[in-house]
This record gives structure tokens, sequence and C-alpha cells, in this order.
């Protein structure tokens, strides 16, 4: 299960999902971080489709444990748009679950400067109304300090005192 954190302001555009995607949505808002997977091929899949990628036949959902490691990722500096545009610098990542799907998500820590590729992530989610939250990643280890943009902020120093470069 995965933390669902209700901040009690959903400042991000609004989400209109397709039928497909509103699965992913709902299931957070539960604390289930899930994934497509195929019944005929076991292939795990993301984002959702309507067909497994692999073999064609139509994907179920399985849950996953809500962690992962960072494959790649960028560091959002400037963005033209509210409310990204006072988020920023902000992290956008890939991150490879152990279940064997990728998925796109922010990495919310308080520094960016302090995230390699590598680092193990595991999944919260920010609440957006009664049915939906959106996942999103932090760094296990670090402490919430409940800055300025709420309680999905973190400092840079993990629990082991680890302050790298
Ligand atoms: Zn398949």
């Amino acid at each position: 299960m995965i933390e669902v954190i209700d901040d009690g302001e959903w400042i991000r555009p609004a989400l209109d999902p397709s039928a497909l995607d509103l699965a992913y949505f709902e299931a957070a808002a539960e604390g289930r971080l899930i994934v497509q997977r195929c019944d005929s091929c076991d292939h795990r899949q993301f984002p959702p489709k309507t067909l497994c990628t692999n073999c064609g036949a139509t994907p179920g959902w399985m849950q996953t444990a809500g962690v992962g490691e960072i494959h790649t990722f960028t560091v959002v500096r400037r963005h033209g748009v509210e409310p990204f545009r006072s988020m920023a610098p902000f992290i956008l990542a890939m991150i490879d679950l152990p279940e064997g799907a990728r998925l796109m998500g922010n990495v919310v820590v308080a520094d960016p400067e302090v995230v390699r590729v590598g680092d193990p992530v595991e999944a919260y989610a920010l609440r957006i109304d009664a049915r939906m939250a959106l996942p999103l990643w932090r760094t296990p280890g670090l402490e919430l300090t409940g800055g300025p943009d709420g309680p999905d902020m973190v400092v840079g120093i993990d629990a082991a005192g680890d302050s790298r470069p």
C-alpha cells in the first residue's frame, strides 16, 4: 500500500482521464499503485493500453509494491505555466519497478541536486478529489519537512547521513 496524502487543495490542472487511465488514478486514491499485466504472457506495461504490447491480448491489472529505482531523470528548472512555474525546480523521472514496468513521474524532493540515477524511490499519492489521486515518488529515508509547498517536500539528507556532493 502507498500513503495517500490529502493536502486539501488540488492546485494542478484538472485531470480528465480516459476510462483506461481512470483505473490507475482510482487505485492510487485507495493506496494502490497498479500497472497493467497481461494474463496471456505476463508482460507488464505502462502507460495503460487496450492491448498487450508484447502479444496483443487484452491486459489486466496488477498491484505493485509501490517501490522502484530511478532509471533516468531531468530537472525541470523553468516552466512557463503555473502552478509548475512555482514548483520548479522539480524532477521528472522514469522509474523502473521490480515488477517490470517503467513509469514516468515526479520525484518530490526539496533539493533536486541530491538525486541520482539508481536511487531507490517509493510511491505515494496526492489526493485529487474523492475518486482519484496522483501517484508521486519520494526518496525513502528523507524526512518530511512540511515546507511551503506542503507535506510532500523533503530535505536533502537521508537517514544514513549521506550528504552527496
Ligand atoms: Zn501479452
